[in-house]
């Protein structure tokens, strides 16, 4: 279990992580209703920087938006937001990489099975960096569970609740002696891993199903093809069959928690050689620059915390 920081933040005040807790009566509770967003705070030569704070910030919105949770862009504008990062930085000791988990939940008590109009809570929290699938090449398996469509609860929505898809699925790989799962959608179309999404290098083409396959519009991922495509690797985001993952020249996934952790292995299958591939070393080498604030060419990615 990764490392949690002592000092939390919930609705207004910077409290002890224990005491930073929601009423089992609460939607947050009741129904799964809140929607968050983690993000990588970094160690760089100018101090602690967030990774793509707006993007997250306006995933979160969006995310409450989808939902009908509209008191959340009401209270909450970017600025006050990165204000109160910096606040929750400024309140733990941090020395090192880590994840900030931001929250918007729904704690109006017993409303019933409704969004709209009710009162929300923010939570913030710090947690070690520790990455959830291992460096050396995952193990993943197709997971007997199908990845929740879009029409039934909205993929590129970060919504609490839906996380128990992820659960069943990452819960049966383990079960089965894997890292983790392979998502297909109803149609048995890859979309991604349980917490992370997916690409393929295949005859030089970087893929990845596209953000109309329910999947997570994941910011690593945008990310990913920005890096690739700077770096004169072709890209595309298309519809990806499971056998073509048995075949690909590369798998890796890519996360905030999975940073670009190469798959060296599906169904029992070796990708390729297993080792991990040139392109995925390239991206993994740049991504962890561009974290760090190694290449001023994405420094505008970063935003200083102290
Ligand atoms: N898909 C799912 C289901 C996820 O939970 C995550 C982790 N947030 C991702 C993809 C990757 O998203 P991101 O790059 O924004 O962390």
């Amino acid at each position: 279990m990764a490392r949690i920081y002592d000092k939390a933040f919930l609705d207004s005040s910077i409290v002890p992580i224990g005491a930073a807790t929601m009423s089992v009566a609460s939607s947050a509770v009741l129904y799964g209703l809140s929607v968050y967003s983690v993000f990588p705070i970094c160690t760089t030569k100018s101090g602690l920087a967030a990774f793509r704070i707006d993007d997250h910030f306006k995933r979160l919105a969006d995310s409450a938006r989808i939902m009908g949770i509209d008191t959340f862009e009401r209270d909450w504008t970017r600025e006050r937001f990165i204000e109160t990062v910096r606040d929750l930085v400024a309140a733990n000791t941090v020395s090192e990489d880590v994840f900030a988990r931001v929250s918007v939940h729904v704690n109006e008590l017993l409303p019933g099975t409704r969004s709209r109009g009710l009162s929300t809570a923010v939570s913030m929290f710090l947690y070690e960096a520790a990455p959830i699938l291992p460096g050396g090449g995952a193990r993943l398996k197709t997971s007997v569970w199908r990845r929740v469509p879009d029409y039934a609860i909205p993929s590129r929505a970060k919504v609490n609740g839906a996380y128990v898809n992820s659960v069943l699925a990452k819960q049966d790989a383990l079960d089965s002696g894997y890292d983790d799962c392979v998502f297909l959608d109803a149609s048995g179309h890859v979309c991604e891993l349980s917490a992370a999404n997916i690409f393929i290098v295949r005859d030089g083409v970087l893929a990845t199903p596209g953000t109309s396959n329910d999947i997570l519009e994941g910011i690593s991922r945008r990310t990913i093809l920005e890096l690739a495509r700077d770096m004169g690797i072709a890209t595309s985001e298309r519809v990806i069959d499971l056998t073509e993952l048995y075949i690909a020249d590369e798998v890796f996934a890519s996360g905030t928690s999975a940073f670009i952790s190469p798959v060296k292995e599906i169904d029992k299958r070796t990708i390729s050689n297993g080792e991990t591939g040139a392109v995925t070393s390239a991206l993994k080498k740049k991504y962890r620059e561009v974290l760090h604030g190694e290449d001023p060419r994405y420094a505008r990615l970063l935003t200083n915390l102290r």
